[in-house]
């Protein structure tokens, strides 16, 4: 993943993916029938004052984050946000025209058509007040018994999408056997972005605590209760999550896939939770009749069966309105809105301002019907010249892969063996599936915003418990075409990089190759090298978690990663927060790999051109102002701190400083001398 990491077991669908963005709209915004041109080497953006081989990410990045403010909407700002929201005012012009047009639209427009009108229309969302969360309260209040919950527990699930009500239930491979897909019940239950939120004990820990607090409180009240009730139901609330949170492991250690690993048989799945009867819980959903459930984390079910057992049946109902109101917080009128932005955006991540009301249509859009949106941004900004050019240099980075494979003086050749064997086996995805989601089922009204979310959520949620018990369909995509951002899957062994992260300024097809091969062909190898770092190299060519490495090759793998992860836990964050470079060694590594593949890449590329320096720049130095350029960003204190705590990637000045010091093809590039801060007398080297 280049930017935000999903979990291994990325489970949730639905509402949590849009959940994040609200409303308000500055009048100088307006939708784009084209996207603005940034060139992928921009000589504006960097800061000729400084010296490169001092300080190469203010180099290439300080005219960058000097003209760059981070907006009043925004957690943070970076290149890669920048161009996400110039895609996202190109689909606003896309929908707005589609919302318009009431004929000769075909299915699909009519369904993202629609669905962004009816989210469009405030005032029919004002008048719905809270009313919409009518079903789901209603079905929590007549809870009778706890022998119910389960059954309940299954409906509000689907219903919401959301891994927020005690855990989270979906489909996945199986680890074991990659050809099958397989019921995955994982951790989840809890309101806050990580279980460290819960259990940390510092000033700055408590104070977000009370905080949350002080939340869950006003929503309460939202929904009715008296302050008194209301602040009496918080504090049960966060009891509840607490204890979750305890049982739940933490986020470096579920990088490890043999910790999420536990396939149980029914019989066993009884004996861990007692207290729980998952034939209530499945038969609603079709899924009467599975034979197994990986329970990704044993412990975290076993404290669920204990609660249950333990806790009243009036608090877990407590628990549960609050996930309901949680959940479709970000559907209903302003005031929940409002109460859920000022928390989970302004005080967690610093966030001033609510984002514009189109910004977080066009988000649901993408997130709940993507593939038929995704159609239309295809065919408007994806054209096979482009798919053709980024395709070959896909394939030009692995050949570079190939051969520093074959090359690596740590690896013997058994193991090697099986590297290449991966490596063959990839299959790259460019720009779109082949084959488009049908979303047939999913009927789209203008006048039935809620409705609308409801019925695209089950939809969803539907589809991925259908794959339970059935072979894997390899071509399915886990982005949609207009994301920016690329992902590689270990379990499908395949890298995916979506049309929405193949445009400039990151791919640019009027500039030369040198700024190309250091930020798109550095992105392509990053993704590749991912099928080999600390998580994909245990999962075998065939998506098997298996582990194919001599162990004498595995200890010098550790080794090397683990100059890494010395070098990166010196650097600060953010106070005095370091870098968890536990959490951030996959993504490091493929940083700095990543980056050695497009230099190889693009020698092989430009091995019989005459190449000419542009701009007072050689070209050699060209790809490493290219790379560095997609980094740049501003961030708020806040949201560095919880990234420090959640994001498996660095900051953005390390993903650049932090690869230049353990390149001697970059100390050669600038002329360095030994003793300056972008030259490490210790360089680090895996791939
Ligand atoms: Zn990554």
């Amino acid at each position: 993943m280049r930017l935000f990491g999903l979990s291994l077991t990325a489970l949730a669908w639905g509402w949590t993916a849009v959940a994040l963005a609200a409303t308000g709209t500055p009048a100088s915004e307006q939708p784009l029938t084209a996207f603005p041109y940034t060139p992928s080497l921009d000589l504006p953006s960097m800061d000729q004052s400084a010296d490169p081989c001092v300080d190469f990410y203010q180099y290439s990045c300080g005219g960058w984050m000097a003209h760059n403010p981070i907006p009043a909407d925004q957690a943070s700002w970076s290149v890669y946000g920048k161009l996400y929201q110039d895609n996202q005012k190109f689909l606003w012009g896309i929908l707005d025209g589609l919302a318009r047009q009431k004929e000769a639209r075909n299915d699909n427009q009519q369904k993202i058509g629609d669905y962004f009108a009816a989210c469009m229309d405030e005032t029919a969302i004002e008048q719905a007040g809270a009313h919409p969360l009518a079903g789901m309260l209603g079905s929590i209040k007549s809870l009778r018994s706890k022998s119910a919950l389960p059954a309940l527990l299954s409906q509000l699930q689907l219903m919401s999408g959301d891994p927020g009500f005690l855990f989270s239930f979906g489909s996945n491979q199986d680890f074991g056997e990659s050809t099958q897909v397989i019921a995955f019940a994982d951790a989840g239950g809890l309101g806050l972005p990580d279980r460290d939120y819960y259990t940390d004990g510092d000033a700055h820990a408590l104070q977000l605590r009370t905080q949350y607090r002080q939340h869950l409180a006003g929503v309460f009240r939202l929904l009715g209760d008296a302050p008194a009730l209301a602040a009496h139901n918080a504090a049960t609330v966060l009891g509840l999550e607490t204890q979750l949170a305890q049982a739940s492991l933490k986020r470096v250690d579920r990088r490890d896939p043999y910790k999420l690993f536990h396939k149980l048989d029914r019989a066993a799945v009884r004996q861990l939770m007692p207290n729980f009867e998952w034939a209530d819980f499945l038969r609603p959903l079709g899924l009467a009749d599975i034979k197994a459930i990986n329970i990704t984390e044993p412990k975290f079910y076993a404290a669920v069966d204990a609660m249950i057992a333990t806790e009243s049946l009036a608090d877990l109902k407590t628990y549960l309105r609050w996930h309901a109101a949680h959940s479709a917080a970000p559907f209903l009128s302003k005031a929940f809105e409002d109460q859920r932005f000022a928390y989970f955006d302004h005080t967690l991540r610093g966030v001033p301002l609510q984002k514009p009301r189109w910004k977080r249509c066009v988000a649901q859009v993408d997130a709940l019907l993507g593939e038929a949106l995704g159609r239309e941004f295809v065919a408007r900004a994806f054209g096979p010249e482009l798919k053709a050019a980024t395709l070959k240099m896909t394939n030009q980075i692995e050949q570079a892969m190939r051969q520093d494979i074959e090359q690596l003086g740590w690896m013997s050749d058994d193991t090697k063996h099986q590297a290449l064997a991966k490596l063959d086996t990839m299959v790259n995805k460019i720009g779109y599936p082949d084959r488009w989601r049908d979303y047939g089922a999913v009927a789209i009204r203008s006048d039935d915003y809620f409705g609308n979310v409801q019925r695209a959520t089950v939809f969803e949620g539907r589809r991925q418990l259908a794959k339970i018990g059935k072979p894997l369909d390899r071509s399915e995509w886990g982005m949609t075409p207009p994301t920016v951002n690329a992902y590689y899957n270990g379990q499908m062994n395949d890298i995916n990089f979506p049309a929405g992260v193949l445009q400039p300024p990151l791919y640019d097809p009027k500039l030369d190759d040198a700024p190309n091969y250091g930020n798109t062909g550095g992105t392509i190898g990053h993704e590749l090298t991912h099928g080999f770092d600390d998580e994909g190299r245990q999962f075998d060519s065939a998506g098997n978690l298996k582990d194919w490495w001599a162990p004498a090759d595995a200890k010098n793998f550790e080794e090397r990663t683990q100059c890494i992860v010395d070098q990166y836990a010196k650097y600060v964050v953010v106070d005095d927060i370091h870098i968890n470079s536990r959490l951030t060694l996959g993504e490091d590594v493929a940083d700095l790999g990543g980056l050695i593949l497009a230099h190889m890449a693009w020698q092989a590329q430009t091995a019989n051109q005459t190449l000419e320096n542009r701009d007072g720049l050689t070209p050699e130095q060209r790809l490493f102002v290219g790379y560095a350029q997609w980094a740049c960003e501003n961030d708020r204190p806040e949201n560095q701190r919880l990234h420090a705590k959640t994001d498996p990637h660095s900051p953005g000045r390390y993903r650049v400083n932090g690869l230049m010091v353990n390149m001697p093809e970059f100390e050669r590039a600038f002329a360095c001398k030994a003793a300056q801060p972008m030259v490490s007398a210790n360089r680090c080297r895996v791939w």
